[in-house]
């Protein structure tokens, strides 16, 4: 048996084995109040969608699909506060 290390999100729960994978979750985490992540920006709207029974992301700012990993690059992140979207 091998003793391993695993690395912790400092916000939630999550665990990974590379150091790498939590420093970039880290940034995105919906419990990081300083994380930036499309789910916790208010120009996200989120669309149920009866036919395919999900959500689709739609951003107003970029008038499309909003993919978690953008808001950290497009430049358009804004909080919503306080944060109580209902997904
Ligand atoms: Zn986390």
């Amino acid at each position: 048996m091998k003793e391993v290390t695993r690395y912790k999100c400092d916000h939630c729960k999550k665990l990974a084995a590379r150091k790498s994978t939590i420093e970039k979750h880290e940034l995105i985490c919906v419990c990081n109040p300083e994380g930036e992540n499309c789910f916790t920006c208010k120009h996200m709207t989120a669309d149920y969608e009866m036919n395919r029974g999900e959500f689709d992301h739609e951003c107003d700012k970029l008038g499309g699909e909003c993919k978690k990993f953008r808001a950290l690059e497009c430049g358009n992140y804004e909080r919503l506060n306080p944060f109580n979207r209902a997904l």
